[in-house]
């Protein structure tokens, strides 16, 4: 059994059902339980020329599951469910219905062609450390240490969407072991 943290984005179409659908799909997928999740949190979108104003803005969330599949498996079910919310996978760092990524796999360090966690660009990514710092206030990046920490050094440009988070049970990580679950 693995803890993997996925990271959820959008900015296109109703980004908030999106990701509530999203995050629901993960956490029934076969194999894996709800852990945790985090609020929504809005920010500017970012091209590979910086953040760009007149793009539509992103919605992001984190979810955090415990899971059976391997790593491979897991991410391979993810794109499964962005293909279902119509995600083609065209231009990098475009705009996108629904955007899932890997961010840790417990202590894991994974490099392969099609995987590499922690995912390469959490450390800088605000809108990945402050919803996961939501979901659990005391998470730790492998080799990069306490997402706080590394979140009161980038700065926080993400701001809070005023809607419960996105999975209702259970709400976060720290919470004692319970039985949940989805029904
Ligand atoms: P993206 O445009 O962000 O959806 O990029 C998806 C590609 O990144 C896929 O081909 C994945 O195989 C690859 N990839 C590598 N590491 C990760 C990760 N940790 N999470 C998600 N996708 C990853």
């Amino acid at each position: 059994m693995s803890r993997v943290v996925v990271a959820l984005g959008a900015n296109l179409g109703d980004r908030g059902s999106t990701l509530r659908a999203a995050a629901e799909a993960v956490a029934a997928l076969p194999g894996v339980r709800p852990v945790a999740s985090s609020h929504e949190v809005e920010s500017v979108a970012v091209t590979l020329d910086g953040p760009d104003d007149a793009k539509p803005r992103y919605r992001n969330a984190v979810v955090i599951v415990d899971t059976d599949l391997e790593p491979q498996a897991f991410l391979d079910a993810l794109h499964g469910i962005e293909d279902a919310h119509g995600r083609t996978r065209d231009v990098r760092w475009g705009d996108r219905t629904l955007d899932l990524d890997v961010v840790a796999v417990d202590d894991l360090r994974i490099d392969t062609a099609t995987l590499t966690v922690p995912h390469p660009r959490a450390a800088e990514r605000a809108f990945v450390l402050a919803p996961w710092l939501d979901a659990d206030p005391a998470a730790v990046l492998p080799g990069a240490g306490p997402v706080a920490d590394l979140l009161a050094a980038l700065g926080d440009d993400t701001e809070r969407v005023d809607e419960p988070r996105l999975l209702a049970e259970p709400t976060r990580a720290s919470a004692p072991e319970r039985n949940v679950t989805s029904a």
